[in-house]
């Protein structure tokens, strides 16, 4: 068993949701940074123009000289993107703005959907990390479909809100379409319930409701909403920094171990 977990392939998981203000960002840096914390080597790639991952992982604009629009458009090797951040374990790959003319730039070109796949293949040879997380704009761009393309599996934050479900089932008929064309192994880790609110009974209705359209792909973990969640991004720390003992920090943690159990089942499985 030892010497399987050395040899562990990396998993590289998408956090996806085309819906904006869903918990991805804050799920790929949490998660991210409760994996490392739980002795992952972890690299998170933002691929959101907005570069929010970046900004609260507190790399600022001014200091991401190398980032992935150079990496997808210049074809810079994407370990020479890599930053490390203030936590060991945890390093990242940053988005500034010009990524938005990706897809435009890219046009027609045959192998457009690949850009990120094919970068992600010297950082899988590395062997510097078990985990990669791709942090997708809230768009089921070209961005999110490179990021598809590249992934073994799909991550989605879900937040508990009316309209909750329906953006899921275009979500789900994207991961079908790219699993039908340009990436055939795509599989779900799971669906997390984001900025559940236990006083709003909205909330358990919502949770209940995907909880019964999903099974066993929705984690069992759930993440409150959590002030401590929201504020600790404007320090440009993830919330596991900021206040490792509040709600949501322990909820990330319990995620990250969900997360590496379904993996360590799948392993065992195949
Ligand atoms: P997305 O990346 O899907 O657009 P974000 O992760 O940026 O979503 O989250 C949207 C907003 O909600 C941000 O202001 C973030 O701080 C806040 N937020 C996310 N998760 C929580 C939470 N568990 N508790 C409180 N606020 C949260
Ligand atoms: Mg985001």
């Amino acid at each position: 068993a030892h010497v399987a977990e050395a040899s562990r392939p990396l998993r590289i998981l998408v956090v996806a949701n085309q819906k904006g203000g869903v918990g991805k960002t804050t799920t790929a840096i949490n998660l991210g940074t409760a994996l490392a914390a739980v002795g992952e080597r972890v690299l998170l790639i933002d691929s959101d123009p907005q570069g929010n991952a970046s900004t609260g992982l507190g790399v600022p604009r001014a200091e991401r000289r190398v980032t992935l629009y150079d990496v997808l458009m210049g074809g810079t090797p994407l370990l020479d993107a890599v930053t490390p951040t203030r936590l060991p374990g945890l390093d990242l790959a940053p988005a500034d703005p010009d990524l938005s003319g990706v897809e435009i730039e890219l046009g027609p070109e045959a192998r457009r959907s690949f850009r990120l796949r094919d970068a992600l293949e010297a950082v899988r040879a590395s062997g510097r990390y078990t985990y990669v997380l791709i942090d997708c704009p809230p768009s089921l761009n070209l961005l999110t479909v490179n990021a598809m393309t590249a992934a073994d599996a799909v991550l989605v934050p879900l937040q508990c809100e009316f309209f909750a479900l329906e953006g899921l089932s275009q979500l789900m008929r994207t991961v079908e379409l790219v699993r039908g064309s340009l990436n055939p192994r795509l599989e779900i880790q799971g669906v997390v319930l984001t900025m559940f609110d236990r006083r709003n009974r909205l909330s358990e209705q919502v949770a209940g409701d995907v909880r019964s359209h999903f099974g066993e792909t929705v984690y069992q973990t759930v993440i409150p909403r959590n002030v401590r969640v929201s504020e600790a991004p404007s320090f440009g720390k993830p919330v596991l920094v900021y206040d490792i003992n509040c709600a949501g920090s322990q909820a990330y943690l319990k995620l990250a171990r969900e997360v590496v159990q379904r993996e360590r089942a799948r392993r065992e499985a195949a």
